[in-house]
C-alpha cells in the first residue's frame, strides 16, 4: 500500500479539509497554514513533482492550474491577489513527495521569499 501522505488524503484514509474536488484533482487546506488562506492542490495521481512528470502529465498539470484559480475564486482572493508555489526537491524544502501547488493568499506576500 502506498504511504505517501496525500495519497491516504486523497484515498480518504487521513481527513482532510476539502475545498475542491475532481476526478483527477483534489485541493485542501494547509494544516500549516502560511497566510490566512492556504490551500494545497494536488493531482489525484501519484508523482513526486513537475520533474517526474511525464508527457501523459501535461493536461493534468494544466487542470491543477486551473483549479488553483477557480479556489482563489472561492476564496474571495482572485480580485486581492494570491501566490501559488510549487517547492521542487531539498533546496526548496520539498517536505511531501507527491506533487501540490500552495495557494497563498489574504495578506499582502513579501517578495522574494526565503
Ligand atoms: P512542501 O513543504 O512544499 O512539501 O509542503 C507540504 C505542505 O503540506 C506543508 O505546507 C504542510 O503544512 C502540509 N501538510 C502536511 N501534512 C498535511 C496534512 N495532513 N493536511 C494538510 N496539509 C498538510
Amino acid at each position: 500500500m502506498n504511504e505517501c501522505l496525500f495519497c491516504q488524503i486523497v484515498r480518504g484514509e487521513i481527513p482532510a479539509s476539502i475545498v475542491y474536488d475532481d476526478d483527477e484533482v483534489l485541493a485542501f487546506r494547509d494544516i500549516q497554514p502560511a497566510a490566512p488562506i492556504h490551500v494545497l492542490v494536488i493531482p489525484r495521481k501519484h508523482f513526486a513533482g513537475f520533474a517526474d512528470a511525464l508527457e501523459e502529465d501535461t493536461l493534468l498539470i494544466g487542470k491543477l492550474a486551473r483549479a488553483a484559480a477557480r479556489v482563489a475564486k472561492q476564496e474571495g482572493i482572485a480580485g486581492s491577489g494570491f501566490r501559488t508555489v510549487v517547492n521542487s526537491g531539498p533546496d526548496a524544502q520539498q517536505s511531501v513527495q507527491h506533487l501540490h501547488l500552495h495557494v497563498l493568499g489574504g495578506r499582502q506576500l513579501s517578495w522574494p521569499p526565503g
